[in-house]
């Protein structure tokens, strides 16, 4: 550097410049960038926005329910006792008395629970610390998108396993694991999204032996499952293999991962992950690169809302919830055209729709637009393609008189389609 004074301006590069064109940044993403892919529902979505459709797309909690004052009267309380601290760097584990409670509703120590920034981030975190290029990930066919987009990055090598009206088909599941070296099983056991089905407990009892069996990991995605407005509840995945496992956390080969955001609001993105041990100390590292913790204050507010407005909350969103799935349920069976398919889900906030094969939901939404209504095509919840003529309907943030209005037009434009 001898003889260059500040003057000189600074040769970076003595080559030509290269060339600026639409592909200047595609050749400069990451392989795990290019493996990634617009949501589809996002794209969807922004076409049914307009202020006068109605939309059954969206996975929206209903905002009318949120708890506002109590959430006001929360952050009072929360700022007044904790003074700074609600607003200083706290730990990659999680507020202590969060972990605490979470950890005594399943009967496990806190330390084998993670907060974490909504499920969302579990999900994507568990990727990161589980799956290598080129892993055999089981999900069920179809599966929530949001997961495969938190593991698409991870390059992992997706087998779909085939579910009915009683969820995963554990015979089918047994002969991909005969078949297939996998090493993990990604599962929303309870009003999945997007069929609103739910795995019996015999399959569950199976599964969790099957997955043992075989050494697969299991991520059971249980965001719903608090939300049952008929029938009763049953045991998780996680809470069967614990006790298999005699109670011990550390020998448990499911994951948990759940969420306050359908309970509570999903605004806080307050959410968290139960598994053993050295997947848990996985996490916390894989945390401190994402965000360092979860705002201190957000889990603090969601911590002052657990005694008494969760509970309250959960009772009013399973009576509203069952009553809308209830509505839109009986004005499928006088609108829709017969061979239409239904799931009718005991919980959660979707359901799935299967129209006789040949008819395409993409191609038949811009139809349903024109009158109106919208939905998300099923394709995209499908890792390897097929279900071109299924669709998911949301009731969860639906009026009655929308959802006589939408599913009265849906009815018509699947009328029209099969002639
Ligand atoms: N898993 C499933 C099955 C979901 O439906 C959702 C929300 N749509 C999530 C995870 C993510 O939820 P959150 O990040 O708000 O906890």
């Amino acid at each position: 550097m001898q003889g260059m004074t500040t003057t000189e301006p600074l040769q970076v590069s003595s080559g030509p410049a290269p060339a600026w064109d639409d592909t200047f940044w595609t050749s400069r993403l990451s392989g795990r960038a290019r493996s990634m892919t617009a949501s589809a529902i996002r794209e969807i979505l922004k076409i049914t926005q307009q202020p006068d459709v109605i939309s059954f797309a969206g996975g929206l909690p209903a905002p009318e329910l949120f708890p506002m004052d109590a959430v006001k009267a929360a952050f009072d309380s929360v700022m007044t006792h904790y003074g700074p601290a609600a607003l200083q760097y706290s730990t990659t584990e999680g507020h202590p008395p969060l972990r605490e409670w979470i950890a005594r509703q399943s009967g496990i120590p806190a330390r084998n629970v993670q907060i974490m920034t909504g499920s969302q981030q579990g999900l994507d975190l568990l990727g990161k610390v589980l799956i290598s290029e080129g892993d055999v990930v089981l999900v069920e066919s179809p599966t929530y998108l949001g997961a495969l987009q938190s593991f698409q990055p991870y390059l992992p090598r997706y087998v779909q396993v085939p579910t009915d009206n009683e969820g995963i088909d554990v015979d089918a599941l047994e002969a991909v694991l005969k078949a297939t070296p996998a090493k993990l099983l990604y599962a929303v056991p309870n009003f999945q999204n997007p069929t609103g089905r739910t795995l019996s407990l015999e399959r569950r009892q199976r599964l969790v032996e099957l997955t043992r069996r075989h050494g697969v990991t299991v991520i059971e995605d249980d965001p719903y499952g608090k939300l049952r407005f008929t029938g009763s509840e049953l045991p998780s995945l996680y809470q069967l293999a614990l006790e298999q496992a005699g109670g011990d956390p550390d020998r448990v080969h499911v994951i948990y991962s759940s969420s306050f955001s359908k309970t509570l609001v999903p605004g806080l993105r307050d959410a968290w992950v139960q598994a053993a041990t050295p997947v848990i100390q996985k996490l916390i590292q894989a945390k401190q690169g994402a965000d360092l913790h979860t705002p201190t204050l957000n889990q603090m507010l969601v911590s002052e809302l657990l005694e008494d407005t969760l509970p309250r909350q959960i009772e009013i969103v399973k009576k509203v919830y069952g009553e809308r799935a209830q509505h839109m349920l009986s004005q499928i069976a006088e609108h829709f055209p017969k061979g239409a398919d239904y799931t009718t889900p005991e919980g959660g906030m979707f359901l799935w729709v299967t129209l006789p094969e040949g008819l395409n939901t993409v191609t038949l939404l811009s139809e349903a637009v024109e009158r109106k209504v919208a939905y998300v095509p099923g394709s995209p919840f499908f890792a390897l393609g097929g279900g071109e003529n299924t669709l998911r309907l949301s009731y969860s943030s639906a009026a009655p008189e929308q959802i006589e209005r939408g599913i009265k037009a849906l009815g018509e434009t699947f009328q029209a389609a099969l002639g």
